[in-house]
């Protein structure tokens, strides 16, 4: 045991340095003997955007059936028939009381959006405009079409539309409900900078000027920042038992979960602190090019979208992080240096041995993730590739699983760890922190940097996580043009140049929280905003 518990430790946690008090009471709720307990509920309230922020498996779909009134917590005593009554007595005085009164009277509809949109078309046969239909309660689903720019899907079937498309479906038919309680698990997966400024604002519109009840659950944090009131944090060990905290202010939240320290609670809840140290910019220090490329331009027919790419290089082991909106040609750049396509303009000589992690993964084939990776290397198993890709990828615990079982976060480590197991000259990585929580975010995108360091590997990632980028990449190549229309590429850039082209095209800017560097966006016409725009400095302003 580890030593606090009277009784041997019913959770088997070792690994937990402080127990933490909420444990020594009952749970909100336990799914059964031995099964995963909840500790704590999160507080909807009306005219606010509540976020939550912890890792996957800890009880944050158990506690929103809890306030969707579609699960009885039952205190722990799963023998008993659950009674709301006593659930009420439980929170009584506390913040919780009139939203579990309410809940009682049975008055309170819920709208929710499903954290794994890729489902979607499983579960539904039709168009757009079919799945959306039923879903305008309050008269407000054209201006969410229009907001979230799907009137050009409308017509298309759901299972031929691109993940980007059906998160922001999925989005509107939650928002164009008609509910006290809207809860939204996780917005930004696949889904550009800007459109995910825009759902973000359309979730505190409805708070702010419909007084509904906001909860959302998101791992960007510039986004969670921007997005929410007030913070739960998250936190246990997953599969186990969850704790969910008391609401703190956004900043607090994300500083506290980030250090690994909460502080009200007085409770260690990682052995490490997450930092985003205020670095300047990366400067390039590579200079073998491993390609030079000319002007290329690629179209796909007469009025069809079209790319240019300006000339450039691309140094041997460097991490060239690649951003953009969705739609603007990234992918097609990928398949011309993979020779998977051939430029209009401009000749590729080579054609490279490119390992490739596509944005969406359809990794479907029945069998096992240890079988499906050793059929790519058969280093599977050997210290090193443990150490180099399952350790910071956290295979460990699905490798004997099969592939189909997986969850969202789970298959995207896999492919992840696929990608980098094969012999290649250039890897490119497509959004690989989709679905990863904060933690495992940080150590998929160290994984990368180290595999690329200690193999003089090449590698291309897109990702639309500030974080993610800048903790990743050497240098910078940046898409503008008119989605879907046409893109244009600039040559690699230093960070610093390319954040400001980058985030330029936004027009957002970054500041450093004072605690923890962390990037924060500034407010639109904040003094911040405006001194960073006036000089030029987007994002990196030490
Ligand atoms: P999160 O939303 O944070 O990912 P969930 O609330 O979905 O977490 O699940 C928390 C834990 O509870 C998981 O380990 C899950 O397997 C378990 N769990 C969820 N539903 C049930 C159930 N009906 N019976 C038993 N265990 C469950
Ligand atoms: P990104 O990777 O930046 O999201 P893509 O390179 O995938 O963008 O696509 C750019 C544009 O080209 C999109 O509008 C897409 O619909 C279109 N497109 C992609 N592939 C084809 C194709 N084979 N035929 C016609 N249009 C295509
Ligand atoms: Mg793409």
């Amino acid at each position: 045991t580890c030593g606090i518990c009277v009784e041997k430790c019913p959770f088997d946690a070792i690994e937990i340095i402080n127990l933490p008090s909420e444990l020594s009471e009952d749970p909100v709720h336990r799914y059964g003997e031995n099964a995963f307990s909840l500790y704590g509920l999160p507080v909807p309230e009306p005219g606010s955007v509540t976020g939550i922020l912890g890792p996957n498996g800890i009880g944050k779909s158990t506690a929103v059936h809890a306030l969707a009134g579609e699960l009885t917590p039952n205190l722990g005593r799963h023998g008993d028939e659950p009674d709301w009554e006593a659930v009420i007595d439980r929170f009584r005085g506390t913040e919780l009381q009139t939203y579990l009164e309410t809940l009682r009277e049975g008055s309170i509809s819920v709208a929710r959006k499903p954290q794994y949109v890729d489902q979607i078309p499983k579960q539904f046969d039709g168009n757009t405009r079919d799945l959306l239909e039923h879903t305008d309660e309050r008269g407000a689903l054209d201006e969410l079409i229009d907001r979230l720019n799907i009137r050009p899907v409308m017509d298309q079937d759901i299972d031929s539309i691109s993940g980007g498309e059906l998160q922001r479906v999925a989005i509107a038919a939650c928002l164009a409900r008609d509910a006290d309680f809207y809860f939204l698990d996780e917005i930004t997966p696949y889904l550009d900078i800007g459109q995910r400024m825009t759902a973000a604002r359309l979730i505190r519109e409805l708070a702010e000027d419909d007084d509904r009840s906001m909860l959302v659950v998101e791992h960007d944090l510039a986004i969670l920042d921007l997005l929410a009131d007030t913070l739960h944090v998250a936190y246990g060990e997953p599969g186990a038992y969850g704790v969910i905290t008391d609401p703190k202010s956004v900043r607090n939240g994300i500083n506290e979960y980030l250090e690994g320290y909460l502080d009200n609670e007085n409770m260690r809840i990682r052995p490490d602190s997450i930092t985003f140290e205020e670095h300047a910019p990366r400067v390039s220090s590579k200079e073998t090019a491993l390609v030079e490329y000319p002007d290329l331009r690629k179209s796909y027919g007469e009025g069809e979208f079209s790319l240019e790419v300006e000339g450039g290089t691309i140094y041997e082991s460097e991490v060239l992080g690649i951003v953009g909106p969705n739609g603007i040609g990234k992918s097609t750049l990928a398949k011309l240096f993979a020779g998977s396509l051939e430029p209009d303009e401009g000749s590729l000589e080579f054609a490279l041995d490119i390992a490739y992690k596509p944005q969406y993964i359809e990794i479907d084939q029945p069998i096992r993730v240890d079988a499906f990776l050793s059929s790519i290397t058969d280093r599977v198993g050997t210290s090193y590739w443990n150490t180099e890709i399952a350790e910071p990828l956290q295979l460990g615990r699905i490798m004997e699983q099969n592939l189909t079982d997986l969850s969202g976060g789970e298959r995207q480590r896999v492919a992840i760890a696929a990608c980098l197991s094969e012999d290649a000259d250039l890897y490119v990585l497509d959004e690989p922190s989709a679905h990863l929580d904060v933690e495992q975010r940080v150590q998929a995108t160290s994984a990368i940097r180290r595999y690329a360091e200690n193999h003089d590997a090449t590698v291309l990632v897109i990702d639309h996580d500030i974080y993610v980028v800048d903790l990743l990449a050497d240098r910078l190549m940046v898409f503008d043009g008119e989605p879907a229309d046409h893109g244009h590429a600039t040559p690699p850039q230093e960070m610093r140049a390319g954040m400001n082209d980058f985030l330029a095209n936004l027009d957002i800017t970054f500041r450093r929280d004072e605690r923890t560097g962390r990037p924060r966006i500034n407010k639109p016409e904040s003094q911040k905003d405006r001194e960073q725009k006036r000089t030029g400095e987007y994002y990196y302003t030490a």
